[in-house]
C-alpha cells in the first residue's frame, strides 16, 4: 500500500492532491516530503474573505508538519499560491492544512495537544522529536478553538475561588461550571479584586448571570458583593 493512498484514506482535502512521497534528508535527518499540488482547474481560497479567487502567482514552497510516520518527521511540502481577490486584493491562499503562518499541520496540532493531556509538554516534546514551543502552540490552537465553539448558555450554577502562585503572593480568581454532571473551568482572571469579579461577569453577559441558580464562594469580601449584586437572584453558598 501506498503513503499517498493511506493519507487520502485519513486526510484527504477535496481541492488538493498528494503528488508523491519521498525519503529525503532535512537537517541533516532523513525526513518524510510529502508534495501537495492543486487539484488541476481548483480555484485558491482568499485567506482575507474566505471565496475562491483567481490566482496570481505562486510564492517558494513552504513545509508543513505533519503527525510522524513510523518515527520519521514527516512534512507536507506546498508552494502556496497568492490571489487576486477583487474585495482583498493580492492575497495568499488559504490551506485546510494549517492555519496562517503556523508551520505545523492542524494535524500535528491536534495530535501533539491530545498528548498533552495525558504528558507534560516537555514530555511530549521530546517524546515526538519537536520543541517545547510547538507543544505550547498546539495547545494554545485547540483551546482557542475550544474557546470559539463552546456553548456558555443554560449555566445553572457556577463556583468562584481564588488559587495563589508565587509563594502566595499573587492571586487568580478561577470561575468553574458547577452543574450536576457538568463541571468546567469557564473563567480565570488576575487578582482577586472586585474589578476582577466584576469583568467575569461582563465576560458571562447580564442574561446568563440572571439564569444563575446557586453560585458558591468563599467568604471573600469583594465576590460576595458584586454576587449579590449582579447575581441576586441566585442562592449564594458560603
Ligand atoms: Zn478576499
Amino acid at each position: 500500500m501506498l503513503i499517498k493512498t493511506l493519507l487520502n484514506k485519513c486526510q484527504k482535502f477535496k481541492s488538493f492532491v498528494y503528488q508523491s512521497v519521498e525519503l529525503a534528508i532535512h537537517k541533516g535527518a532523513e525526513v518524510l516530503e510529502i508534495t501537495v499540488i492543486p487539484r488541476k482547474n481548483g480555484l485558491a481560497i482568499c485567506s482575507g474573505c474566505q471565496k475562491p479567487s483567481a490566482g496570481y502567482d505562486r510564492l517558494n514552497i513552504r513545509r508543513f508538519e505533519f503527525i510522524p510516520i513510523w518515527g520519521y518527521r514527516t512534512f507536507l511540502l506546498y508552494q502556496m499560491r497568492r490571489v487576486n481577490c477583487p474585495t482583498c486584493g493580492v492575497k495568499i491562499e488559504e490551506v485546510p492544512w494549517a492555519q496562517g503562518k503556523n508551520e505545523l499541520t492542524k494535524t500535528y496540532m491536534q495530535f501533539l495537544a491530545f498528548w498533552a493531556r495525558k504528558m507534560s509538554w516537555k514530555e511530549v516534546a521530546e517524546t515526538f522529536n519537536t520543541s517545547w514551543e510547538k507543544v505550547f502552540h498546539s495547545v494554545e490552537y485547540i483551546v482557542d478553538w475550544g474557546r470559539k465553539h463552546r456553548c456558555l448558555d443554560k449555566i445553572k450554577a457556577i463556583g468562584v475561588d481564588e488559587i495563589a502562585y508565587q509563594l502566595g503572593h499573587k492571586y487568580l480568581t478561577v470561575v468553574y461550571q458547577i452543574d450536576r454532571g457538568y463541571t468546567r473551568l469557564l473563567w480565570i482572571g488576575e487578582e482577586r479584586t472586585e474589578k476582577t469579579i466584576r469583568s467575569f461577569f461582563e465576560f458571562f453577559t447580564e442574561a446568563r448571570s440572571k439564569q444563575l441558580e446557586f453560585v458558591c464562594s468563599d467568604m471573600w469580601k469583594p465576590y460576595v458583593k458584586v454576587i449579590g449584586e449582579l447575581a441576586g437572584q441566585a442562592l449564594h453558598i458560603l
